[in-house]
């Protein structure tokens, strides 16, 4: 299954998920941190976004970075 190919390579494989669903950059920095490492960051930040994941850190961006990574994305594509 795709899906679960990259998340065996996933770099949090084996974390405490709860560090991964906080509030705020200040409390997901440190998470991002392990994420700006991860070799499956696009596959995950993908997943996040094709599946409407609104919480949660998901390819490094906590979900208001992802809210306005998908702003971006469609003001380039229009
Ligand atoms: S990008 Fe971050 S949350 Fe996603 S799989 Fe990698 S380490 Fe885990």
């Amino acid at each position: 299954m795709q899906e679960a190919n990259w998340l065996d390579r996933a770099r949090c494989r084996g974390m405490d998920p709860d560090r991964f669903f906080v509030r705020g950059i200040a409390q997901a920095r440190p998470v991002i941190r392990v994420c700006e490492r991860c070799p499956v960051r696009d596959q995950c930040l993908s997943y996040a976004l094709d599946n409407d994941i609104t919480f949660g850190v998901w390819g490094g961006l906590t979900e208001r970075q992802r809210r306005a990574h998908q702003r971006k994305q469609f003001a380039e594509a229009s």
